[in-house]
């Protein structure tokens, strides 16, 4: 994933923030290095997404029938919905 950072005035460098990787093994959560808390890089301590499990949240519940119906079927209406989710939004 690439960021682009800008001021006021002089468009900077382009800053690369690497890969969303590094899942926490608590709630499985995807994160960037940069965002662990300890220093180690092979087994990476998270905190802001679960707390280091003490926040468990239930599951979203399904979405109502028609939008389930786009987020999931293979028809030609759907696909074009899920292509174009963004412009819906
Ligand atoms: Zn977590």
């Amino acid at each position: 994933m690439f960021c682009i950072t800008r001021n006021p005035y002089i468009l900077t460098q382009r800053h690369d923030c690497r890969r969303m990787n590094v899942v926490c093994h608590f709630c499985g959560a995807l994160h960037w290095m940069d965002e662990r808390v300890s220093s180690s890089k092979q087994s990476p301590e998270l905190s802001t997404c679960c707390l280091h499990g003490q926040v468990s949240l239930p599951l979203l519940p399904d979405p109502p029938y028609p939008l389930q119906e786009l987020y999931t079927s293979q028809s030609t209406q759907a696909r074009e919905f899920r292509n174009n989710i963004v412009l819906y939004n």
